[in-house]
């Protein structure tokens, strides 16, 4: 197919032809939503949270420590707290400044410890012990809005309540024109309207590995990318299709 860099329109075959006219493009069209999740599950097939936990306790924690961090940096941070403080009764005794040391290097250390502690001590309080199994709950632990909610109802429990919105999602639901919002919550309806439930829990997940294997911020891997010829990203770095302005993170 001919590459069009930098924006000519390219009517290619088949149902590509009918997204890619510009007067009859519907990027929420079911079928086109289908082939993107038909992609992402052939590119990623198995991939689950990449934060090691080994209960829910655990990955409440890890998910709390992965605002503005990356799950590598999580990850060599964790294996030692929870060694540590092997229990949520444990952090519950805690004061949030015994844990800053610990957790300084996965940044805003001062708030992810008073999260974790006071997360801690609610579910201890609260509900036994026990992490809470559902949305409504989950949310009245300190720290824990919707993104870490839907991070451990749909990977510990398996539950599926809602699509995870990070910043990989964030900006990919963006650039594929699955969403015009920029408004996590907005942008979680959004997706929640048009994939099918029982794909929620790994859509999230293929579109975090997406978002760190090539769709990355800056300088996307578009040439490699299994979305390429459906995608209309306007900050796209190679492109066979026109680009839609608007589309981008
Ligand atoms: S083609 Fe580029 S911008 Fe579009 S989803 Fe793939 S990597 Fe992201």
């Amino acid at each position: 197919m001919k590459s069009a860099k930098g924006g000519a329109p390219s009517v290619g075959k088949g149902s590509q032809e009918k997204w890619n006219t510009r007067d009859r493009y519907n990027p929420l069209a079911p079928k086109r939503v289908s082939d993107i999740l038909q992609r992402l599950d052939r590119q990623y097939p198995d991939v689950t949270c990449a934060l090691t936990h080994k209960d829910a306790w655990e990955l409440v924690v890890a998910t709390i420590l992965s605002a503005q961090s990356t799950d590598v940096r999580v990850n060599m941070v964790t294996p030692e707290l929870f060694r540590k403080y092997p229990t949520v009764q444990d952090f519950a005794k805690l004061e949030p400044q015994q844990l800053e040391a610990d957790i300084r290097s996965t940044g805003f250390f001062r708030n992810k410890s008073k999260s974790v502690v006071g997360a801690a001590r609610t579910v201890v309080s609260e509900f036994g012990g026990r992490v809470p199994e559902n949305m409504k709950d989950l949310l009245t632990l300190p720290g824990v809005a919707r993104k870490t909610a839907n991070v451990v109802l749909g990977t510990w429990f398996g539950k599926a309540e809602g699509v995870v919105v990070d910043t990989h999602i964030h900006r990919i639901s963006r650039r594929l024109e699955l969403t015009k919002n920029d408004d996590p919550k907005k942008i979680e309806q959004d997706l929640m309207r048009i994939i099918p439930r029982e794909k929620w829990t790994l859509f999230s997940h293929q579109i975090i590995w997406h978002g760190r294997k090539l769709c990355i911020a800056r300088s996307p891997k578009c040439v490699d990318c299994p979305l390429e010829n459906i995608c209309h990203a306007e900050d796209k770095t190679w492109s066979t299709v026109e680009k839609h302005k608007g589309a981008k993170a």
